[in-house]
């Protein structure tokens, strides 16, 4: 499927629920969240579909956001049942990790082989003072339980001022003593998002290398991947960096969005796209929803621009899924 820029676009981020376990301040409101209404969020069957239709168009790897996945009810029978539609390549999932622990062995029996864990603290205050719940352990356990059952892990952590920006090195040493890598991420000015100071890459990697040593490039995991790797001189473990607002990789983005309530969004910062629930609704027969989707990616923003005029969309980070 290409859009008008001639971007290839195979990889769909689906947001199971707008709900969650956690409050992280710069994600979701203070003075409470929408919630989408139970018969507007998408039935597993309707994103089975929707799945079995994109992977016909040549999609390829899918991931399960949120809001947070885990609290989505019997999650595994949809793992189960998106893990064997056939042309997808790679089923992963982001997850805050809370309930991940008591749930791992069942999500990787079902299918699901590779966890993307949000990380943003080590410290049990911090952890709570930024997601109103003291749950730093239950979230360690997780990313444990998970290496214990063979999962891939990555772990993502957005550096923001006076949270957690003295801790990185911290954060970047505990994936090395697990061998997995560290994904720093640069705050986008979504939501809440936008009160709040990111840390640029750069910054960043000037921070770890004076700590840990010399930061040495890696060659991308796939050409225009938005992660930039960099193995960590004495400790040969890797730190990823994906930088959309100092290093922007709109020209090589693939991905397109499909939220909790049946909304394909084509990029993060524009409210373009289209609804998918009410044809899938309306008896739409697949032809028909393959030409709703190919004509909607088509029109995929070139580029956000959330550095010069910040959001477009009036969803926020948890109503979309990162
Ligand atoms: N609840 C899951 C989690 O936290 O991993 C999945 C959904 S969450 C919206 C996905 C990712 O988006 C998290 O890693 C979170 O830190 C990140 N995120 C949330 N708001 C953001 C923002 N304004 N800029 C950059 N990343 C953000
Ligand atoms: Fe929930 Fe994830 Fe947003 Fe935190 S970042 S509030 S865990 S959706």
């Amino acid at each position: 499927m290409k859009d008008s820029y001639g971007r290839n676009i195979d990889y769909l981020r689906i947001s199971l629920t707008d709900k969650c376990n956690l409050r992280c301040r710069y994600c979701m409101p203070k003075c409470g969240v929408k919630s989408v209404a139970h018969a507007d969020i998408l039935r597993f069957e309707e994103i089975e579909r929707v799945v079995r239709i994109m992977a016909g168009l040549g999609v390829k790897k899918v991931r399960l956001t949120g809001g947070e996945p885990l609290v989505r009810k019997n999650i595994t029978s949809l793992i189960s049942s998106l893990a064997s539609v056939r042309g997808i390549e790679e089923l992963s999932m982001t997850t805050n990790g809370c309930l991940l622990g008591d749930m791992v062995k069942e999500l990787y029996a079902a299918g699901l082989k590779s966890v993307n864990v949000s990380l943003d603290t080590l410290d049990p205050a911090a952890f709570t003072r930024l997601t109103g719940v003291d749950a730093l352990h239950s979230v360690l356990e997780g990313i444990d339980a998970a290496l214990a059952c063979g999962m891939k892990v990555k772990l993502n952590c957005v550096p923001v001022k006076d949270v957690n920006d003295k801790e990185l090195t911290r954060i970047a040493r505990y994936g090395a003593e697990r061998n997995i890598p560290v994904r720093f991420i640069e705050l986008m000015p979504l939501g809440p998002g936008a009160e709040f100071t990111g840390i640029a890459t750069d910054d960043i990697i000037g921070g770890l290398s004076e700590e840990l040593g010399e930061l040495k490039p890696e060659a991308p995991e796939y050409p225009g991947a938005p992660a930039v790797y960099y193995r960590i001189g004495p400790t040969g473990s890797v730190v990823g960096f994906i930088s959309p607002m100092s290093h922007k990789f709109c020209a090589c983005c693939s991905r397109i969005r499909l939220t909790a309530a049946g909304y394909l969004k084509l990029c993060l910062q524009y409210p373009d796209g289209v609804d998918l629930k009410g044809p899938l609704r309306d008896g739409v027969d697949d032809e028909g929803i393959k030409r709703i989707i190919r004509s909607a990616v088509y029109k995929k923003p070139k580029a956000h621009s959330f550095g010069s005029t910040g959001n477009n969309d009036n969803r926020d980070m948890y109503e979309i899924g990162g």
